[in-house]
């Protein structure tokens, strides 16, 4: 039984770092928060790859215990994905997107998937995570994340997703864009106007601020001194906070915020190698001990 749907982008990604130059290296945004759930529960993917999809990849999804058989392969290329970093490693610089079988995907929902109880509606375009969501009936919670591409190209569309879910996942910059505004308090108070009851900014290396009806909670980002390739720190974060989730079936705010932390610890290590590298080398016993190094951190 599939715990948690993960819809998003399955990718094949370029990206240079000042520690590496790769090429169409397995990413996507689904494929990171699929695989960082997996570490709690069992997701089930919704997406497409095109014909170009190494086999290899699609093995490694299975091994991990994702439930792939909603991830369609059609004819034509995988979507992919350029950006590179420069010291500040907050700031992806995209060079080209390409949605290739992304631009066609009606996407179905397999009905071995529809017991799920947990939804998340990762980074792709917001007409798709709307119809995604529509094959639902009974859903506990759904969280949703985005990014500047559909904030320019579809802003309208994901304003209509957006109050639709019950947690918001954004980083610092694009919740300043959505909400124009430079104040992230501020930001947060109007996102939660549109829908969602809780709100999650995304500060990179800074941690996170989660945000509900008058209440917020910080979490700093682990110091890590090995960064390699924060590609992927988002989504990875947000696979680990609803793999959590779906895991202890508890939405109440004293276990967000473990969530919170659970996201940032498995976020954490996919930022010390390129694509999914270092997310394939660990496991629960590895994230429980980081999540323990996160207590001592702000504790005082
Ligand atoms: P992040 O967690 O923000 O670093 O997400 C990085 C992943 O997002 C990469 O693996 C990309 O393949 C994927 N991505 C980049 N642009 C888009 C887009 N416009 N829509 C969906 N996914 C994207």
């Amino acid at each position: 039984m599939v715990d948690l749907v993960v819809v998003g982008s399955v990718a094949l990604d370029s990206v240079k770092t000042p520690f590496g130059d790769v090429k169409d290296i397995l990413g996507g945004a689904a494929t990171y928060s699929s695989v960082a759930a997996s570490i709690f529960c069992k997701p089930g993917l919704v997406g497409v790859v095109g014909k170009d999809f190494p086999s290899e990849h699609m093995e490694f999804l299975r091994a991990r215990n994702i439930e792939t058989s909603g991830l369609s392969v059609a004819e034509g290329k995988t979507f992919r994905w350029s950006g590179y970093y420069e010291y500040d490693m907050n700031q992806a610089h995209t060079t080209d997107t390409q949605l290739n079988v992304f631009s066609s995907f009606k996407p179905k929902v397999p009905d071995a998937y529809l017991g799920a109880k947990y939804l998340f509606l990762a980074n792709i375009d917001p007409v798709l995570q709307l119809d995604v969501l529509r094959q639902f009936k009974d859903l506990e919670l759904v969280a949703l994340d985005t990014m500047n591409f559909w904030i320019e190209t579809k802003k309208e569309e994901l304003l209509s997703v957006i109050s639709k879910v019950d947690v918001l996942l954004i980083n610092d910059a694009e919740a300043r864009q959505l909400m124009d505004t430079p104040n992230l308090v501020r930001a947060a108070r109007m996102l939660l106007k549109r829908g969602p009851s809780a709100v999650v900014i995304k500060k990179g290396e800074h941690g996170a601020l989660l945000f509900t009806d008058g209440v917020c909670f910080f979490a700093p980002a682990y110091p890590l001194e090995d960064l390699k390739d924060p590609t992927g720190a988002g989504d990875s974060f947000a696979g680990g906070l609803m793999g959590y989730l779906a895991s202890t079936g508890d939405v109440s705010f004293e276990n967000m915020k473990r969530a919170v932390i659970y996201g940032s610890a498995v976020a954490s290590f996919n930022a010390e190698d390129f694509s999914l590298d270092r997310l394939r080398q660990i496991g629960m016993k590895d994230v429980s001990g980081r999540y323990k190094e996160f207590e001592k951190l702000v504790e005082f």
